[in-house]
């Protein structure tokens, strides 16, 4: 039998990644992942449509992990079957100096999903509590109250319209190393090997300490944490497409209304 997975820890709780098997993957082998994948994605794609037609909500999915961690591969995996009209994909590299000229959450506030949208974020204003702290970008005082800003942020967010998801993709230091391996390999990969991902490597574990904060600190009944067990790319994908589609539902967009009359109208030649 499996053991237990806690993919969504209650907010308030301290939160210990080492209790989190990257590994985990309930009953599920690839073939079958896969085959629900496939059809969650059509359920997805319908439910886009009507959020879309709706245009009063939207949906904001943010997506944060260790190099090689696979946001990338999610985000493809997840959406790429959905109209691009509605969809909004932002990745937040290390801040230009305009960025770094205004408080952290202002590049972040400019890319939120407007009504009618699903927004994914590759990295996001997580990074400020995460590199920024393991580096001591600035100092901790400024840092640490981040957690509470981020948190008032994430309900002005939800109470605006937007229902957010937060996932942490959890791989172990050993996938990593395996990954960064295939990629150093592969001439069709080696594009995505950075020497600046050595030294973060290294510092594996402060970064954990960083993502158990980052976690614990900002899982609230407004926006939950999803940690998701990612060493297994199959389970990782249909693990974010079933929170996604759930989401959804929950939302429940709606088609609007025809005008009034439309059952009259008479297409002329
Ligand atoms: P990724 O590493 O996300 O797959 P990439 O390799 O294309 O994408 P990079 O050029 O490595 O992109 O940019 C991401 C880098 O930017 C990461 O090292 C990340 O920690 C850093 N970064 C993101 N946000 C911030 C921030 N607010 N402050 C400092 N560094 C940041
Ligand atoms: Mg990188």
């Amino acid at each position: 039998m499996p053991k237990d997975y806690n993919l969504t820890p209650k907010p308030g709780k301290r939160i210990s990644l080492a209790d989190h098997d990257p590994n985990y993957h309930a009953d599920h082998d690839e073939e079958s992942a896969r085959a629900e994948l496939a059809i969650l994605r059509e359920e997805l794609d319908e439910w886009q449509e009507r959020l879309y037609a709706e245009g009063k909500q939207s949906l904001l999915c943010v997506f944060q992990a260790m190099d090689t961690g696979g946001k990338d591969g999610v985000i493809k995996k997840v959406f790429e079957t959905c109209n691009p009209q509605g969809l909004r994909v932002a990745s937040f590299k290390a801040p230009t100096s305009d960025e770094l000229a205004r408080n952290f959450l202002w590049r972040i506030q400019n890319q939120v999903p407007p009504k009618g949208h699903i927004g994914v974020f590759n990295r996001s204003h997580y990074e400020d509590v995460l590199v920024v702290r393991v580096n001591q970008l600035v100092p901790k005082k400024v840092w640490k109250a981040r957690y509470e800003q981020i948190n008032e942020f994430e309900q002005l967010l939800t109470e605006t319209g937007t229902t957010i998801l937060k996932f942490y993709l959890h791989i172990s230091k050993d996938e990593q190393k395996q990954r960064m391996e295939d990629r150093l390999a592969d001439p069709k990969k080696q594009w995505k090997f950075s020497m600046g991902d050595l030294p973060v490597r290294e510092r594996w574990a402060d970064y954990m300490a960083a993502y158990e904060d980052a976690i614990g600190k900002c899982n609230t009944e407004a926006a939950r944490w999803y940690i998701v067990p990612a060493n297994h790319k199959w389970y990782r994908d249909l693990v974010v497409m079933k929170a996604v589609v759930k989401a959804l539902e929950q939302m429940n967009p709606q088609y609007p209304p025809p005008e009034a009359g439309l059952n009259q109208v008479k297409i002329p030649d």
